[in-house]
């Protein structure tokens, strides 16, 4: 198993303080890492070059290794940028509170007007759905059927006037004691003067006390962009991620608090309406630099790995000839370490369950070593020749069953699989890393 971080702790074993060596080393990985989670290019070199700068000299805690400090320091900082905990919205003296949703379309602001009217709800309040997209009818009916669900009304005036049904809805609210009123507002899919001069327009005349810009955090590189021209129009004062719950690393959420400096209030982290979540910056560093949880990872690592045999296998998985002997050696090897979901599940980037069931135990890890063993030297090296008869007799030989044979070349496969896709994204990385 490697890693592109791992590596680099491997390298730094000296002990003192953080040079200037050790920091350059590891922050080439960590923009690396940064880059590839789609965090802008100006904001990663602006972070790095703060990092660098807290990171050299300081000392290195006696327990961690230089490597771990430079990430320790960069997950810290990370999460220093990207703000507290601010969950709050801001709540009008006198009521309602008027919020904004805005963002380009797709982004998630209807669903989210949904989800933030849920949870407001639950908190005690009696909000007010208001439809201010107007310009496909779809997009009301759409509003309505997330009020019938949560049971909270939906002031709409068909599509009329967005301005004028937010001033309306406002007044609804006020007259029927809604304390909370959320606008769903129209996005296009990209900015345009006339959606912003229509922003505006709304702005001024309800004066909103949030104005809560929706990114998905799928937007990538433009995001910063986005935000940008959302900001510089209306000035947003807080966000709102989206679509966290896909395989994102999220590194829009780095862009736009860099950008407006404004907090990143709540994310969405699926389409059923009760996902909704606080943002939690310390989650979303490590998820921004892949990390999984790479420092226990390691520590586990260097407990059992034997360094040579480590070098050897990542030779071999690197020219894909990583056939059941080198299966065997590797079951072994993490045996020692622990099981092998919970030794995935630390990996960054990995999904433990996406793999289907790869738990170890001793009776396993018997079992496999007699299937292996009654297969022979060319049916090791190359497991695609095992046919039905050979596993017949494989699993005659080795008192198995020709299911638990099968089983076996399953995980096999699915571990190769795995294996090569590290491999991919290292190579991708370095690709990738040569370019700029
Ligand atoms: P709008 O155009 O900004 O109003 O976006 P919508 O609220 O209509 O959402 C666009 C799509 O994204 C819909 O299919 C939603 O179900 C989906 N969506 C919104 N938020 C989330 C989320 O947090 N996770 C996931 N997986 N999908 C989401
Ligand atoms: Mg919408």
């Amino acid at each position: 198993l490697t890693s592109k971080l791992s590596e680099v702790f491997k390298k730094l074993t000296s002990r003192g303080k953080l040079s200037e060596q050790d920091v350059k080393a590891a922050m080439r990985e960590v923009k690396m890492a940064l880059l590839e989670a789609d965090v802008n290019f100006l904001v990663v070199k602006k972070f790095i070059k703060t990092v660098s700068e807290r990171a050299v000299g300081s000392e290195i805690l006696e327990s961690l290794t230089p490597g771990q400090q430079v990430i320790k320091v960069v997950n810290e900082e990370l999460t220093n940028l990207m703000g507290s905990t601010v969950s709050k919205l801001t709540v009008a003296s006198a009521p309602p509170s008027v919020y904004m949703l805005v963002g380009l379309q797709g982004a998630g602001k209807t669903t989210m007007a949904g989800k933030l009217a849920g949870y407001l709800k639950k908190q005690g309040k009696n909000p007010l759905l208001c439809a201010c997209d107007i310009y496909r009818p779809a997009a009301i009916q759409q509003l309505k059927v997330l009020g019938e669900k949560l049971e909270i009304p939906v002031f709409e005036e068909g599509q009329k006037d967005a301005v004028k049904t937010a001033l309306h809805g406002v007044q609804y609210a006020k007259d029927n004691g809604h304390d909370a009123v959320l606008l769903d507002t129209a996005g296009r899919l990209h900015i345009d003067t006339e959606l912003m001069d229509e922003l505006k327009r709304m702005k001024k005349a309800v004066d909103p006390h949030e104005i809560l810009l929706v990114v998905d955090s799928m937007t990538g590189q433009d995001a910063v962009n986005v935000a940008q021209s959302f900001h510089d129009t209306l000035e947003i004062s807080g966000v709102i991620l989206t679509k966290l719950d896909g395989d994102t690393r999220g590194g829009a959420a780095l862009s736009v608090k860099a950008v407006t400096g404004q907090p990143i209030k709540f994310a969405g982290v699926g389409e059923k309406l009760t996902d909704i979540e606080p943002f939690y910056p310390e989650r979303m560093a490590s998820r921004i630099l892949g990390m999984g949880d790479v420092l226990s990872l390691i520590e586990k690592a260097q407990a059992a790995f034997d360094e040579k045999q480590a070098a050897k296998l990542e030779e071999r998985i690197k020219s894909q000839k990583f056939d059941l002997e080198d299966f065997m050696d590797q079951l072994q090897q993490m045996k020692k370490m622990g099981s092998m979901s919970d030794i995935l599940a630390m990996m960054p980037g990995m999904n433990a369950s996406k793999l289907g069931n790869v738990e170890l135990d001793e009776k396993q890890l018997s079992r496999t070593e007699a299937i292996v063993s009654s297969m022979t030297v060319a049916e090791r090296q190359n497991p695609a020749i095992i046919n039905g008869s050979r596993r017949k007799r494989i699993a005659a030989g080795s008192g198995t069953s020709i299911q638990q044979v099968n089983q076996l070349l399953r995980q096999f496969d699915s571990m190769k699989k795995m294996m090569r896709q590290f491999t991919d994204m290292e190579r991708g990385g370095r690709r990738r890393g040569r370019m700029k």
